[in-house]
């Protein structure tokens, strides 16, 4: 089993090219963290190696921001008082998480509810690291909070309210992305061009990587050995969804992070969604609703998006690409 795992984790990897030129005489600055319960993995480059140190804190600094104030397990963070809140109340939320939950929620309406915040009255009755799931009875009563119609928000006033009493929100598949793509924009302010930033699955590029593109390498699912396919990457978003991130497996049956909210369970139809695309947040959502779509209805939505392209390892281990990528070497 943890040799499939191994395998799975491998399906999708960064190649990080090390190549060296004399034209680029300062180095790359390095930082690495532990933040919103995953690795922060950021590289910068600027001509005056002071500003790229500076940058690379910044970067960092912005996880720890965004993590306190949309993680559900921080109570003082906004997120958990919308939490406690927004049921009996109409809340006042700020710029950024609105931002946030409405970029959710279209993205709840174009997937016909598959991706959804409110699965969190039912995803937190799983303990992944513990292996308790919920019963069938358990999921049925949480059912009645997860839809993302349950949710209000006034755009001019900048509210929430929640219209059922178990709603709650999770942002666990959409704030790595926004998070991602804030700390780039911070780094743009700072005139930084050649940037490089991830957070667990969610990753930003911003520029090249002396005068060469970052190149992902996808693995053949069944043998880790063999890169099958290398994309070349400037100025793009890449995230990715599997189900070997936050699971356990019971009598041959896979419990995982990702949640159908129409079933309350783990969605099955494919282990692996990665998709490529201009931000973060939106490549960090779709690889999550691509994953509950599976693989026919998620290529069906990747082909309707302009400038979106994604690859699929479907749960027999097929291996599929959007039309854009079709021609990948
Ligand atoms: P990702 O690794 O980006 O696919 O995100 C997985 C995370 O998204 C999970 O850990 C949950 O926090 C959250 N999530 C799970 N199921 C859903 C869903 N159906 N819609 C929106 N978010 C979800
Ligand atoms: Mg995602």
């Amino acid at each position: 089993m943890n040799k499939q795992i191994t395998m799975h984790k491998l399906f999708v990897v960064i190649l990080m090219l090390a190549l060296t030129s004399a034209a680029y005489s300062s180095e790359w600055v390095v930082r690495d963290a532990e933040i919103m319960g995953t690795t922060v993995h950021t590289e910068v480059w600027h001509q005056d190696e002071s500003i790229a140190q500076q940058v690379a804190d910044l970067v960092i600094q912005t996880m720890h921001e965004v993590n306190q104030s949309m993680s559900p397990y921080i109570e003082t963070s906004e997120l958990s008082l919308v939490n406690k809140n927004a049921v009996s109340e109409v809340l006042p939320v700020t710029d950024e998480l609105y931002a946030v939950i409405d970029r959710a929620l279209h993205y709840s309406q174009m997937t016909n509810g598959a991706f959804d915040v409110t699965f969190a009255s039912v995803g937190y009755l799983y303990d992944y690291r513990n292996a308790v799931r919920p019963t069938k009875s358990d999921i049925q009563q949480q059912l009645e909070g997860v839809n993302y119609k349950h949710i209000v928000l006034d755009a001019n006033r900048k509210t929430i309210r929640f219209k059922q009493p178990q709603v709650r929100i999770d942002l666990g598949g959409i704030a790595k992305g926004y998070a991602v793509d804030l700390a780039i924009s911070r780094a743009q302010e700072h005139g930084v061009e050649r940037i490089f930033v991830s957070a667990g699955g969610d990753t930003r590029i911003l520029g090249d990587r002396e005068g060469r593109p970052w190149v992902i390498g996808i693995r053949h699912p069944l043998d880790r050995e063999k890169v099958i396919a290398k994309i070349p990457l400037v100025n793009e978003a890449l995230s990715t969804s599997g189900d070997y991130e936050r699971y356990f497996d019971e009598d041959g049956v896979r419990y995982h992070h990702i949640i159908d909210p129409k079933t309350g369970d783990s969605a099955r139809k494919v282990h692996s969604v990665t998709i490529l695309g201009p931000t973060a947040m939106d490549t960090d959502a779709l690889s999550t609703s691509v994953f509950v779509l599976g693989a026919r209805e998620g290529l069906e939505l990747l082909e309707s998006l302009e400038g979106i392209e994604g690859i699929i390892i479907d749960n027999e281990a097929n291996l599929l690409f959007s039309s854009g990528l079709q021609n990948i070497e």
